[in-house]
Formats: C-alpha cells, sequence, structure tokens
C-alpha cells in the first residue's frame, strides 16, 4: 500500500531509462512510447543536447531566485519574443501557472484602463486548463470541479467552435477569450481556422484580450512552433508549458506588451520560476526546435502518421470511428472504450495516452522517425483487426 495521496490510477508499469521514442520498463520490457509523458517529451527520451545542458547547469548554479538577474532567462524571453507574436515573457513551472498568470493579465489589463468591471472570461466547454482552482473554474468541467467549491467566479462556458454563442456572452463584464486551438484533453478537437479568425474580429470589436491556451499545441506539437500561426491569427496572451522544457517542469506566459502593461514590479512572481536550470534546458530545446527543417519533420510525420490511421480506420470502423489532430497531437476516436484499446496496444509494445469523446490520444516525441511511425502502425493496426474479429 503506498503513502501517496491516490488521485492518480497509474499502469502497473515502471521504466528505468528511456531512449529516444523507447522507453525501458523495471521488469525488462521495452515500449515505444506516443505519450511523450503527456505531450512533454518533445526531443524524446535522452536527448544528448538536453543531458549536456543540463548535467553542465548542474555543476554551476541551479537556483537563485528572481531576487537576482538570470541571464539565461532574459536570453530565452529573447529568443520567444523573437519567434512569436509576443513582446513579454513571465516563467513559471507549470501549465497551470502560466494559465493563471495569463488570467490575472487579462484581469489587470482592464483595471489599469479603468474598466475594473471587466473580469469575466469566456472559455469553452470541455475545456482543460490546469487543476488549480482558477484553472478548473476556467476549464468549467464538472468532473474536475465537483466537490472544490466555491470555485473562482469570472468564466463563462460557451461551445466550442460557435461564433453565435460566443458573441451572446459578451456582457459588459467581459475581460477576454481563452481557447485552446485544439481542445487538448476535451478529445483532439481542431478549430476551424476560420473560426480562430472570428473570434480574434469579435474580441477586436469589444475591446477584449484573446488568450490562446498554448499549454499542449505550443513548441511545435502541431508542426508549427505555435498552433496560432496555423490559423494567420495573432492573439495577446499564450500559456505554454509542456514541450517548452522537453521533460524539465516549466511554464511560460508570453504576451503584447499592451496586454501585459499593467504586470509591473511586485503584481506577480513565482521563487521557482524561471530558474537557471529550467532556462538552460528550455534554451537547449530552443535550440533544436530552431533548427532549418525541424518543424517540417513535424508536419511531415504529422501527415504520415495521419493518413497512415486513416486507411486503418477506413478497413477497420469496428475498431476506430474518426482519426483527426494536427501535427503530432492526434486523436483516434475508438468505437469500442479507448481504455480497452490503450490497453491493447500496451500489451502489444505501445503506449498511447486518452482524452475525451473516447480517444485515444497519439503524442509520440517530435523526433519520431518512418520506421517508429511504421511500427505504431503495425501495433495499432493488429489491435483493430483484433477488435473486429
Ligand atoms: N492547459 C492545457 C491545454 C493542458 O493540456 C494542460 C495539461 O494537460 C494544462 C493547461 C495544465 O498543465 P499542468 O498540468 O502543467 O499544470
Amino acid at each position: 500500500m503506498s503513502a501517496l495521496l491516490p488521485t492518480y490510477r497509474p499502469a502497473d508499469l515502471a521504466f528505468e531509462r528511456g531512449e529516444g521514442a523507447y522507453l525501458y520498463a523495471t521488469d525488462g520490457r521495452r515500449f515505444l512510447d506516443f505519450t511523450s509523458g503527456i505531450a512533454v517529451n518533445a526531443l524524446g527520451y535522452s536527448h544528448p543536447k538536453l543531458v549536456s545542458a543540463l548535467t553542465e547547469q548542474g555543476g554551476k548554479i541551479w537556483h537563485c531566485s528572481n531576487l537576482f538577474r538570470i541571464p539565461d532567462q532574459e536570453r530565452l524571453a529573447g529568443r520567444l519574443v523573437a519567434n512569436s507574436f509576443a513582446d513579454r515573457a513571465f516563467f513559471c513551472n507549470s501549465g497551470a501557472e502560466a494559465v493563471e498568470c495569463g488570467i490575472k493579465m487579462l484581469r489587470k489589463y482592464h483595471d489599469d484602463n479603468g474598466d475594473p468591471e471587466r473580469y469575466r472570461i469566456i472559455c469553452a466547454e470541455n475545456a482543460f486548463h490546469g487543476r488549480t482552482l482558477t484553472t478548473i473554474s476556467a476549464g468549467g468541467q464538472p468532473k474536475h470541479t465537483v466537490g472544490f467549491g466555491p470555485l473562482v467566479d469570472g468564466f463563462d462556458h460557451v461551445a466550442f467552435g460557435n461564433l453565435n454563442e460566443l458573441r451572446m456572452a459578451i456582457t459588459h463584464e467581459t475581460a477576454g477569450i481563452l481557447l485552446e486551438p485544439v481542445l487538448g484533453e476535451g478529445g483532439i478537437i481542431v478549430a476551424e481556422p476560420q473560426y480562430l479568425r472570428d473570434v480574434r474580429a469579435v474580441a477586436d470589436e469589444f475591446g477584449l484580450l484573446l488568450f490562446f491556451d498554448e499549454v499542449q499545441t505550443g513548441m511545435g506539437r502541431t508542426g508549427k512552433l505555435f498552433a496560432y500561426e496555423h490559423a494567420d491569427v495573432t492573439p495577446d496572451v499564450i500559456a505554454l508549458a509542456k514541450g517548452l522544457g522537453g521533460g524539465f517542469p516549466i511554464g511560460a506566459c508570453l504576451a503584447t506588451e499592451r496586454a501585459a502593461v499593467g504586470m509591473t514590479a511586485g503584481t506577480h512572481g513565482s521563487t521557482f520560476g524561471g530558474n537557471p536550470l529550467a532556462m538552460a534546458v528550455a534554451n537547449a530545446v530552443l535550440d533544436v526546435m530552431l533548427e532549418p527543417g525541424f518543424l517540417d519533420h513535424v508536419a511531415a510525420a504529422g501527415k504520415k502518421l495521419q493518413s497512415a490511421l486513416a486507411r486503418i480506420a477506413a478497413e477497420y470502423p469496428k475498431a476506430i470511428a474518426e482519426v483527426r489532430g494536427l501535427g503530432l497531437l492526434i486523436g483516434v476516436k475508438c468505437a469500442v472504450p479507448n481504455t480497452d484499446f490503450q490497453a491493447a496496444l500496451r500489451a502489444k509494445g505501445l503506449l498511447a495516452a486518452t482524452a475525451g469523446d473516447n480517444v485515444v490520444r497519439l503524442l509520440p516525441p517530435l523526433i519520431v522517425g518512418e520506421s517508429e511511425i511504421a511500427e505504431a502502425c503495425a501495433m495499432i493496426e493488429e489491435t483493430c483487426a483484433e477488435i473486429a474479429a
């Protein structure tokens, strides 16, 4: 009996090491890992550049707090800003904290503009923004909120993709709009590019800030550095985490100067946020992601995997109802319970996650190769054949 708080239901499987896209279990088995630590290990396991960035920095300085300047933090902020819409970056330690920073920023922006009554944020139904009290309130899903009331006030929910509902939800109290460009935990539902452009136009019409939660979609996962680029839309704020640290805990909130103007000295902070260890690793992640061809590889690998899956789905409609996604953020909507599908894949040696809407979520590391895609598809096809039989 473990002394852990039993908030998780882990598979009875533990690993002693990982290499590239493969994990080696303590019982000697090898698995092809298409979970990537839930879209975190963007460069796979034991990437030599990340290992050396971490170990080199580990011999110098781990932590000093933001009482002092952290040169690698300034460098990472500069590089993220240079490669995005943003002018400013704040570093924290998780996705939920990155979203929380953005929510505070939206409120502060209107308060500073003399409109303190504008504090409400329009969010999507079935959204996921993290597990703090504020972010479960923003997510609004009963499975996360029940028993934890009273929730944080100020979030209104509309159907994802429905512009009319969104417009109808705007009041004189609305501060902004918070959306995932691809509903992740909600079942890998990709927003129409036109919907995101229309949301931008509505935000401008009503003086609202547009905040994208790119915790899962950001840092190359969709084949572009940020998912908003697919729609050619410029947000005011984004939240990042997951892939940014390649497995080292880090979050970031990026914003335009205009949106961030109220976040002055003393208004927000984090003891650990942006510490030298995290910054060394995240800068190394960015070194790799900004190499010419890296994002093209992700886009091509995503296309290859999605088209192979579409072929399997067409052959086995009794197993797969639909394949959808963007880049290497892929949802396989199952025709049988997704947890059964996931368990069958695991028994063959392929690790996959699940998501809402009965989806099995495939999140290979972004460095995944053709042979690994073929190996995964073979295991998926065998699983489908067994289900169909
Ligand atoms: N936002 C999105 C879109 C996410 O997918 C997640 C985590 O899955 C979060 C926020 C919360 O991130 P974290 O678990 O690092 O707090």
